[in-house]
């Protein structure tokens, strides 16, 4: 893979940021840099960076493809009110794929697994909703 001035915006992009983002999230990050950008050469990019090994896309049920620049081993954990994706602890993980080849005998090389929930920005505003109804009624 060549590496274009270009893919290297949009790849120090995503590894600058921990929000996971969606390709037009990461159309907007570059734009910044790159006014005269496409989107469809930023997919394009993105495309070969994932192939190359330098960025991860992160699929979960349901949701729009989302890009990570950080591809060792992590947990996802995403909200169902927002769709905004954090990452979790890497011991954890560690830890659960030894216990699964422990306890399966299988030589585990990859996982695909997410947790899901409210994130604490919804709850903090869900919690702001249900005090405004309670002062209205
Ligand atoms: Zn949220
Ligand atoms: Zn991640």
């Amino acid at each position: 893979m060549r590496m274009t001035s270009q893919r290297s915006i949009i790849l120090d992009e995503i590894r600058k940021t921990h929000a996971h983002p969606t390709a037009d999230e990461v159309y907007v990050l570059v734009r910044r840099r790159l006014p005269r950008v496409s989107l469809a050469t930023v997919y394009r990019n993105l495309d070969v960076l994932t192939r190359a090994g330098l960025i991860r896309t992160v699929e979960l049920g349901g949701c729009p493809r989302r890009y990570d620049g950080r591809v060792d081993d992590h947990i996802h954990v995403r909200c169902l009110e927002c769709g905004r994706v954090d990452d979790v602890a890497d011991a954890l993980l560690a830890r659960a794929r030894s216990r699964v080849e422990k306890v399966s005998g299988y030589s585990i090389s990859g996982h695909h697994l997410e947790f899901a929930g409210v994130c604490p920005d919804c709850q903090r505003r869900a919690r702001g909703r249900r005090r405004r109804k309670n002062a209205e009624s």
